[in-house]
């Protein structure tokens, strides 16, 4: 009740579960060898986007395929598939594998880049929406006192930017691995005036050490991840923003 300061997860948060590929952009293969890359790499991936990779992908799925498989937060997923490293993420995550990829301009939402061998094959467009009371959600939390809303993703400028607008949320910071999201809430902390706290909202393994480290944590107990939810004092069990005031 004394909270002056809510910072939020986009994805998974603020953004619905309701993931679906809105396009296939490969290159050098088909539309399916790709989704097939990128379904196989994600198929032990819980999250959201690995979901909607998983739906859209309509070959046998053969996890015989795969040896190693690591889930790397804010970044994607790495997998050794016939012998060979796939690498499916953000930017960050091409940089690393050493592909040589390049953005996309959709606005659609989310970017997916994957790397075969030591080749870029593409990318997939997932298609983020807004949940459904986000934006009042937002709206009822100021009217009840709250001074700042400041949302904190792993994804990049230009999606993060678009849904901090539509929402009307006061800061937005793009592009944080998980130990970023927690060094801007230990700046947010000491910026509370006294006797007021901060909440964080949010729902993946990438937002376990900040629910810990908020004065109160909110986690999604639907779409969320374990860890996020075992690290949090609140759980909404139907993931609606509007149970935040
Ligand atoms: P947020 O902080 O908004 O909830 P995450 O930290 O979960 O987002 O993810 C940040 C970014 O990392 C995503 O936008 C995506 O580019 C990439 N990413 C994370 N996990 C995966 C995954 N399993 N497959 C592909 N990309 C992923
Ligand atoms: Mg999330």
């Amino acid at each position: 009740a004394r909270c002056s300061i809510v910072a939020l997860d986009k994805t998974g948060t603020l953004t619905h579960g309701n993931f679906r590929v809105a396009a296939v952009h490969p290159e050098g293969m088909t539309d399916g060898a790709l989704l097939g890359l990128a379904a196989h790499a994600e198929s032990y991936s819980n999250h959201p986007i690995a979901q909607s990779i998983l739906a859209a992908y309509e070959g046998d799925l053969d996890k015989s395929r795969l040896g190693e498989v690591s889930e790397r937060a804010g970044l994607g997923v790495s997998a050794m598939l016939d012998g060979r490293p796939v690498h499916v993420g953000n930017g960050a995550l091409m940089q690393e594998a050493g592909a040589d990829w390049h953005d996309c301009q959709s606005t659609e939402g989310t970017v997916v880049h994957v790397s075969s061998g030591s080749g870029y094959a593409g990318h997939i467009v997932i298609a983020d929406e807004v949940k459904p009371g986000a934006k009042a959600a937002m709206a009822e939390l100021k009217a009840l006192g709250v001074k700042r809303t400041v949302m904190l993703t792993g994804d990049i400028a230009r999606v993060g930017q678009a849904v901090g607008q539509a929402l009307g949320l006061d800061e937005v910071h793009t592009g944080l691995l998980p130990d970023q999201k927690l060094s801007i809430v230990e700046e947010l902390l000491p910026q509370k005036p006294a006797g007021t706290t901060l909440v964080f909202v949010g729902d993946g393994v990438n937002d376990a050490p900040v629910l810990s480290r908020a004065d109160v944590g909110i986690a999604m107990g639907a779409l969320g991840s374990d860890a996020a939810i075992e690290a949090a004092d609140v759980v909404l069990m139907d993931d609606n923003p509007l149970k935040i005031p």
